[in-house]
Formats: C-alpha cells, sequence, structure tokens
C-alpha cells in the first residue's frame, strides 16, 4: 500500500502519531494509499522549524524570492500531466477538469512573480519641514494555509504562490482525502530553489488544524472549506490574534431571463451544474427561470442534454463529463439530499439514482438529477449538496429572482443570461454576491483580480490572489524621518573621521 507522508525541512518525513487516513480511487472504492495524519506534537515542531527558515527566506530580496516563482511556472508545466494524473486518481475528476485545476492555480504563480511590485511601500517627502513619510510591506512571517479536497492543486497553489513570494514561510495542511498532490507541488518548490522548511506540507485532521490554530508563531490563516468549518476557524484563529480569511459553501444561482438564449443558458447550466460532479464552489446549483415560460422552455431544453451526459472514471478517455464523487460519504449525502427533495414535493424530472456502472459497482458515482418547482423552504435549496444535482426555482419576476438568490446565506457566485444591458447592470451592481457573470455561468476570476464570496461564503475581509493576496501576506510598516541638518552645509562633516 502506497504510504503518503508529510514534506518537512524539503523531504518525505513520515509520521509519527501512529494514525492514518485511507485515501481512495473514487472510481473503483478501494482504498489505494494510506496518508499519515499529523498530531499535535509534530505540527509545533514543524511550525518552529518553518520559523527558522523563514527568517534568511524573508531577508531575500523579493526579485530572487519571485525567480523561485518564474522557475516554477516551468516545473509545473513540465510535469502537469503526472500531476494531473495523480489528481484525477484520488479526486475522481475527468483529466481535462485535473489539468484546469492545475492550470488555474499556475496562473496565480505566475501572478506572484509580480512580488516586488506589490510588495512597494508609498513615499511622500516634505510631510513637515525636513520629514519624509514611507510605508513598507513586510511578510508575517509563517503563516497557514489549510485547503479542501475539490481543487488539490489550485486552492494549495493560490495560497502558496503570494505568501511565499510575499518572504513568509508556509505550513500546509492539504485535503486527506486527496494529500499526494500537493506533496508533488512541494517537491517541485524544491527544485525551484525554494530553501528547504520555508513550505512544510503536514497531513492531518482536526487534531492538526487545531495545532496550527492554537500557536502563538502561526500569523495568519489562509481557509477554503465548507461553511461551517470557515467559521470555526476564523473564531478560533480570532482567539490567538491571527488574521484569517476563511471562504465557505456555496450555492450559486443562475437567473435566466425570458429573453435569454436559452440554448446557450441550458449549455451553461449542464456544464456549471454537472461538471466535477458538481463538487465547485463555483458550481451553479439553482436554475430560476423567470416566467412561467422561459422556465417551461428551459427544462425541455435541459432535459434531453442532461440525459446525454457521460459519467465515468477518468481513464474512460476524454469525452467523459464527469467521475465520481470524493467518496462513499459524499455519495451516500448526496443521495439522502435527492430523496429529501422528494419528500418535501420537488419535481425529480431526472432521476439519476438508480445509476450504475458496470465494472464500477462500487465506485462513488452519483448519476446526474434536475428538480423541478422546489421552493425555498427545502432541504436541497438551503443546503450546499456538493453533487451533480440541478434544483430549479420558478420566479415570476426579476424582483423576486433577486430577491431569493439576495435572500440566500450563501453568496460565493452568480449569474445571469439576458439580451438586455440594463438589467444585466442593474443585477450587477445589486445582488450581495461576490463573484458575478452575465452570459457567463462560472465567473472565476482571473489571477489578477480576487476570489471571494460574500455572506456565509467567505469570512475575513481580504479576497484570494490579485492584489488582497499581498495585502494578506504582509504587513504594513510606516516611518516618519527628519534628519538633522548640517552635512550638506559641510560644517559638521568631517572627511577625515571618514577614514
Ligand atoms: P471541509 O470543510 O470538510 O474541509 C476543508 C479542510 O478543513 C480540510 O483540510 C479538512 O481536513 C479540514 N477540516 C475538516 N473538518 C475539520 C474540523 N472539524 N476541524 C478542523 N479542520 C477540519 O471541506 P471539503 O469537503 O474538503 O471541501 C468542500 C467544501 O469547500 C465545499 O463546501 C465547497 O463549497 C468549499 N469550497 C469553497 C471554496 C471557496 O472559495 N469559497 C472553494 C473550494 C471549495
Amino acid at each position: 500500500m502506497r504510504a503518503i507522508h508529510h514534506w518537512i525541512d524539503g523531504k518525505a518525513t513520515p509520521g509519527t502519531s501512529g494514525r492514518t487516513a485511507d485515501v481512495f480511487n473514487p472510481a473503483t472504492g478501494e482504498v489505494q494509499a494510506r496518508v499519515d495524519l499529523a498530531s499535535r506534537a509534530e505540527i509545533d515542531a514543524a511550525i518552529a522549524r518553518a520559523a527558522q527558515a523563514q527568517v534568511a527566506w524573508g531577508a531575500t530580496n523579493p526579485q530572487r524570492r519571485a525567480r523561485v516563482m518564474m522557475k516554477m511556472v516551468d516545473l509545473i508545466n513540465r510535469d502537469m500531466d503526472k500531476m494531473a494524473e495523480m489528481l484525477s486518481s484520488e479526486h475522481g475528476k475527468t483529466f481535462p477538469d485535473a489539468k484546469g485545476d492545475i492550470q488555474r492555480g499556475l496562473e496565480v504563480i505566475e501572478f506572484s512573480i509580480g512580488a516586488p511590485h506589490f510588495m512597494k511601500g508609498e513615499f511622500i517627502d516634505g510631510a513637515g519641514p525636513g520629514i519624509d513619510m514611507y510605508s513598507m510591506r513586510q511578510p508575517l512571517g509563517v503563516v497557514a494555509a489549510i485547503t479542501p479536497f475539490n481543487f488539490p492543486a489550485m486552492i494549495p497553489l493560490w495560497k502558496l504562490g503570494p505568501a511565499l513570494a510575499a518572504g513568509n514561510a508556509v505550513i500546509l495542511k492539504p485535503s486527506e482525502r486527496d494529500p499526494t498532490v500537493p506533496n508533488m507541488i512541494a517537491e517541485l518548490f524544491k527544485e525551484a530553489g525554494l530553501p528547504d522548511g520555508v513550505l512544510q506540507v503536514i497531513h492531518g485532521d482536526k487534531e492538526a488544524v487545531d495545532a496550527l490554530l492554537d500557536s502563538d508563531v502561526i500569523q495568519a490563516v489562509g481557509f477554503v472549506g465548507s461553511t461551517p468549518i470557515a467559521q470555526y476557524i476564523y473564531e478560533r484563529a480570532a482567539q490567538t490574534g491571527k488574521r484569517a480569511q476563511c471562504f465557505g459553501g456555496a450555492k450559486n444561482h443562475m437567473i435566466i431571463m425570458p429573453d435569454a438564449d436559452l440554448d446557450q443558458a441550458a449549455d451553461a447550466l449542464v456544464g456549471a451544474g454537472y461538471g466535477a460532479a458538481g463538487e465547485r464552489c463555483m458550481a451553479i446549483s439553482v436554475a430560476v427561470p423567470v416566467g412561467e415560460e422561459t422556465a417551461d422552455r428551459l427544462i425541455e431544453k435541459l432535459v434531453p442534454r442532461i440525459e446525454k451526459l457521460k459519467v465515468g472514471p477518468w481513464t474512460a478517455g476524454d469525452d467523459v463529463d464527469y467521475g465520481p464523487v470524493v467518496t462513499r460519504a459524499a455519495q451516500e449525502n448526496i443521495l439522502r439530499l435527492v430523496e429529501t427533495g422528494v419528500a418535501q414535493g420537488a419535481e425529480l424530472v431526472v432521476d439519476g439514482r438508480d445509476f450504475s456502472l458496470q465494472g464500477y459497482e462500487d465506485g462513488f458515482f452519483v448519476g446526474p438529477h434536475l428538480f423541478d418547482r422546489v421552493t425555498p423552504d427545502m432541504d436541497i435549496y438551503r443546503k450546499e449538496i456538493f453533487g451533480p444535482v440541478l434544483s430549479t426555482v420558478r420566479a415570476a419576476s426579476y424582483e423576486e429572482a433577486l430577491k431569493l438568490a439576495m435572500d440566500h446565506e450563501y453568496g460565493n457566485g452568480i449569474a445571469m443570461f439576458t439580451r438586455d444591458g440594463d438589467t444585466a447592470r442593474d443585477f450587477a451592481s445589486r445582488v450581495n454576491v461576490g463573484m458575478i457573470g452575465i452570459n457567463v455561468p462560472i465567473p472565476v476570476p482571473l489571477a489578477y483580480f480576487t476570489f471571494g464570496g460574500w455572506k456565509k461564503s467567505g469570512f475575513g475581509d481580504l479576497n484570494q490572489h490579485g492584489p488582497d493576496a499581498f495585502r494578506f501576506y504582509t504587513r504594513t510598516k510606516t516611518v516618519t524621518s527628519r534628519w538633522p541638518s548640517g552635512i550638506k552645509e559641510g560644517s559638521a562633516f568631517n572627511f577625515k573621521a571618514m577614514d
């Protein structure tokens, strides 16, 4: 059985806690590896070593640190296929999707090459008589990144690029469900020239996370995962005065106006609703057609498209639309919520409950589901399902559709499909959601903008990547300086004294 160890001080390091977790092949349901789970003592030792290594790294000039990122770009491109295969085999997503996962992380490494620019402070001369004032951005020290299973390359890279380029040391605690790719990333960072100890990858569960949160050395925590854990981490991190940005779950709506191109909207909904088996924080899980006629026509267009979806293992080729979900528990939870939807009166228009794949009967596959006539009080509307289940809530008007999305507790992403610029503009301006798509179903901002949700989708006040990331991973120091006069007049200056 393959063993997945921690990455400490520039090498794979077996755990000492005696605890491990199973890592599955979601397509077959088999255990394919065991990952070490760190104890509090192991976490504390890794943090102490990172703190030593950070001193020299933080003092390295930002251009040199940026060169590590430049090299990293080449190395990730070199190993893209190898990493994507491993990612698919542990996560279950298709090979093109796995490459997309790595690619979107790589773009933040490219962005982080600009660290010297983002590290610059401000300056004003003559703030008073002979007084200059300037600010500088300095790294925080040792920071922690705690990341989810659904993007095992992208989200670690979103954290590592800006945090390391800004001069911090990072303890990365990736998801224990697909932990190998983060180790591969750490290996590449070493090859790119990152000094040992500056990046420590520690695998673990709640015990490891709590040790990170309670540490006095860790200065900031960047978290991505489900909302209850995001809120827990935000609160516990604050108890020791840490800076924290914690991104949580989502229930992303797509409003389809009567004037929308319905073929385009239906294609978009299928890609955004079922891609990656719905295990994306930017997946669309609620379709909101405006008007009964729009709804009827939309459902008519959706059904054949959904029924045509090809579900299978990543090894079955690039025409597979989506793969299994990550664990048996995830599969059971999704199917349980589907049953709740039926019991609470939603109309199950596409029923994937009996889905089974020959030769992969023990895999964690879930067939596609489409619900119509879902109402806001139902569990399938209120809860994040994180599976291939799309709910349709019919709205009578634009205002009703907008209010529906605004009243939902999550606020990660949202889309509108329309041909009317005025409605789209009003929507983008008023809606209380962090990332908006206009005729774009998954509006993930590029690396040089920032990524983050509102309401219960994000706790903390700075977003991921973009300039915000450098603000999050640095702190500002402001210097006011006045120099005594004399040297330039020559009176108090004695060249001999300098010899
Ligand atoms: P999760 O909350 O179960 O786990 C996330 C991380 O927290 C993992 O590293 C895990 O080990 C750790 N963790 C889990 N339980 C813990 C506990 N009780 N105490 C301390 N740490 C704990 O999330 P997941 O299932 O890995 O990921 C899916 C979730 O992430 C979904 O809700 C999805 O919407 C969300 N997500 C959000 C974004 C975003 O940017 N908002 C992006 C990706 C995923």
